[in-house]
């Protein structure tokens, strides 16, 4: 279901379904956490958005641009809304969020409607939602927390805004305070923005050291940078959304020496995987972070128990 007027003219070659075999997927994910004696994964970093929006994401993708930066980017899971959601419960992702975010002003409350909507008629959605630094934004912000918000996602780059704009200030406070999470994408990958990078980042938790800001990406490519911030502070999270896997590694690899601080860190990583916009399959994900040899406590930690404990699951 879905009532936004654009959303009903997509065509069957916006969903050309994949040959991908998402069962026999679903059978080795399944092994994956059962195995480490987890009740399922929570993915912090999932995208569900209105239909244009995502269709013009997908179409962006598709054309290869500087975003991407030149690379090819096939998306695996490039389903119908309901049969998305149907995938990630196939995996057995008992908890996930609908990233979206506005690359204007006036588009973020609309897009918070939808999103509290999506989390309503959606088991297992965290309910999400998003800011810009525009006049008003203190209020929607303040109203999409008292509508029952769990998480909210900022985009850096895609937004081309900087985060330590005095229009946000108010609102990161009122996050801070309600200790809402924010995924936010602000690391310079895979291509950089203006305001992209650790500094932004820095002066917005220099005012507001308690907002519990979770860096997408691991903050790629700028990962050491990002690793100090968190080390200095204790409220400071990053997702897993693309690092390590094939794809990331190829362009952006993580420093090996920077692995015993992600080891130490490994109490404030939360898995994230960016379903469904990836070009390998959700399981490679995963692996590439069982491959890093950090041990099944910390894979417990980052695939379930983490987000767990932040989010009351
Ligand atoms: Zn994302």
């Amino acid at each position: 279901m879905n009532d936004h007027p654009d959303a009903t003219d997509a065509t069957d070659e916006t969903y050309a379904s994949s040959t991908h075999d998402v069962t026999a997927e679903a059978a080795a994910i399944r092994r994956f956490w059962g195995g480490l004696g987890l009740p399922g994964l929570i993915d912090v970093h999932t995208h569900f958005m209105p239909e244009r929006v995502l269709r013009k994401v997908w179409a962006y993708f598709d054309a290869q641009g500087s975003l991407t930066g030149g690379t090819a980017w096939p998306i695996t899971y490039r389903h119908q809304e309901e049969e998305r959601r149907a995938v990630l419960e196939l995996f057995g992702v008992r908890a996930f969020t609908a990233m979206l975010y506005p690359h204007k002003p006036g588009m973020a409350c609309w897009l918070n409607g939808w999103a509290a909507e999506f989390a309503a008629r959606t088991p297992g959605c965290l309910h999400t939602a998003t800011l810009y630094p525009e006049p008003g934004v203190e209020e929607y912000v303040r109203e999409a927390v008292e509508a029952g918000a769990r998480v909210f996602k900022a985009h850096v780059q895609v937004g081309a805004y900087d985060p330590a704009d005095e229009l946000l200030r108010p609102a990161w406070g009122l996050l801070a305070e309600a200790g809402v999470p924010v995924v936010i994408h602000c690391g310079s990958g895979p291509a950089p923005g203006k305001h992209t990078g650790p500094d932004p980042i820095a002066r917005v938790l220099a005012r507001h050291p308690g907002l519990r800001l979770i860096v997408a990406h691991l903050g790629m490519p700028e990962y050491e940078e990002f690793l100090d911030l968190a080390e200095r502070h204790p409220e400071l999270r990053l997702d897993t959304t693309m690092a390590f896997t094939d794809f990331s590694e190829g362009f952006m690899p993580f420093p090996a020496r920077a692995l015993p601080r992600l080891a130490a860190l490994g109490d404030r990583v939360l898995l994230g995987s960016d379903f469904p916009n990836i070009p390998y399959p959700y399981l490679h994900q995963l692996q590439a972070l069982e491959r890093l040899d950090l041990g099944a406590d910390w894979l417990r930690a980052v695939c379930h128990d983490n987000a767990a404990r932040l989010f009351g699951l």
